[in-house]
């Protein structure tokens, strides 16, 4: 049997990440008919003593968007870490200092993924009990991909909790893929996607100290690894070194105590005698460019409009970023356009192309300026750190882009 509602959706998001519920939240608080998919449901938040090692550093835009939408109130507050201060350190004697020291708010915050999402979702439930559809897996009819698709005001999706069950129809005049890194929307859409493998993995782990952190993120610009150690409530840190394919699968083989020395025999011990706490977990490391952000009535927002290098932790706050951008557009439209608009969509693209580009290009760059070995490349990157470091209006410029 078919199901068919008539009226469009203002908006149908595909993926109930953080992005697609933090979007689809802002736009159903604005009083839109928005309606978010996802084929699995998120398993329930079990709150860890040693924290879960996958855990986002979050800029002061990310943290307001998602305190707008109450999915940041809704999170227990002794789970999250603010960042007081960053030490960055090059691979000779370059050293970068920042910190939250008389300004009115941290850098950022550091909080673990699976209590973002369930702060999002503990608001649906209380608010919008029908805002999320899971499990449900979802096909775009066919025609109506590509650049060159017919004119329509709308776009129909079929859906269907499994093989057996029945397949409910939904025509919305916007489409937002929020799907991830591998969206299938973005493939069915007729979005090309260019990837290009770091050959590196993320090595993540929790890490508990003897000595207090200060809120300080540290990172080290080892030739071609980086290594972060981000504060977490009481003495714990969280790991993420993006290392050599290789070296990453060594380092996930060890036992935690060889693997604990590797560590200190890289950061020393200013940072204290360390304890591994979590088990440890790899994720490969790809950067992915989207051709379009846009095709006709439809959208990418969040890890499947881009893949950016971990080491700047700024890939969830571009797609926070991307669905709040969005949302003010479709929210602010006005009387005449509806949300599929192709003027809002043009807007939407022109506003997130040049911040996008801009984050994948420095991640890029200190990717590469890091993992070269040719002669005078590692005295310069060091004196340049050095002297940035030096300049407090740089220093402060800095901070402000990275909370935009
Ligand atoms: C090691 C590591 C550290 C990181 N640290 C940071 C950090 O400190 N700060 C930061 O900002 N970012 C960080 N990132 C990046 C961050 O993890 C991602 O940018 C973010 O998780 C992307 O969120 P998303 O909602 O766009 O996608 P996802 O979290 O991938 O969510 C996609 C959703 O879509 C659903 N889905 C997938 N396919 C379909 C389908 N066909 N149909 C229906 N639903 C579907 C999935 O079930 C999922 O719910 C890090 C990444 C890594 C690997």
């Amino acid at each position: 049997m078919r199901a068919r509602s008539d009226t469009p959706w203002d908006v149908v998001v595909v993926g109930a990440g953080i992005t697609g519920v933090a979007l689809g939240l802002a736009l159903h608080q604005a009083g839109l008919r928005v309606r978010v998919l996802d084929r699995a449901v998120a398993p329930p938040f079990v709150p860890d003593p040693a924290f879960d090692p996958r855990i986002y550093a979050l800029s002061a835009a990310s943290q307001s968007f998602l305190a707008r939408v109450g999915g940041w109130q809704a999170m227990d507050a002794a789970r999250i870490e603010p960042i007081r201060a960053m030490d960055i350190q090059g691979d000779g004697q370059g050293r970068l200092h920042f910190d939250a020291a008389g300004a009115d708010r941290p850098l950022g915050y550091i909080a673990e993924s699976a209590a973002l999402l369930d702060g999002l979702l503990a608001v649906v439930r209380r608010t919008a009990p029908d805002l999320v559809e899971a499990p449900v897996s979802v096909r775009l009819e066919t025609g109506v991909a590509g650049e060159t698709a017919p004119r329509r005001d709308h776009i129909t999706l079929h859906c269907a909790a499994s093989p057996s069950t029945a397949t409910t129809t939904y025509r919305t005049r916007l489409l937002v893929a929020a799907d991830g890194l591998q969206s299938s929307l973005r493939e069915q859409l007729g979005i090309a996607a260019h990837f290009r493998p770091y050959g590196q993995t993320a090595v993540v782990a929790n890490y508990e100290s003897d000595l207090a952190h200060g809120g300080v993120a540290r990172q080290w610009f080892l030739q071609g690894e980086v290594v972060a150690l981000l504060p977490l409530p009481g003495n714990l840190v969280s790991l993420v070194w993006s290392a050599r394919e290789e070296h990453a699968q060594t380092l996930l083989a060890l036992t935690p105590q060889e693997r604990t020395a590797a560590l200190q025999a890289v950061v020393g011990y200013g940072v204290g005698t360390l304890v591994e706490r979590s088990r440890p977990a790899g994720f490969p490391l790809r950067w992915m460019r989207a051709e379009r952000l846009t095709a006709p009535r439809a959208v990418l927002v969040g890890d499947a409009a881009h893949g950016v290098h971990p080491m700047a932790g700024q890939g969830l706050n571009l797609g926070l970023q991307d669905a709040a951008t969005l949302a003010e557009l479709l929210i602010h439209r006005g009387e005449g356009p509806d949300c599929g608009d192709a003027g809002l969509l043009r807007r939407y693209a022109r506003a997130r192309v040049e911040p996008v580009w801009a984050m994948q290009g420095l991640t890029d760059g200190l990717y590469r300026l890091f993992g070269e070995a040719r002669w005078g490349l590692p005295f310069a990157r060091n004196w340049g750190m050095s002297q940035v470091d030096r300049l407090s209006g740089l220093k402060r410029l800095l901070i402000n882009q990275a909370n935009r």
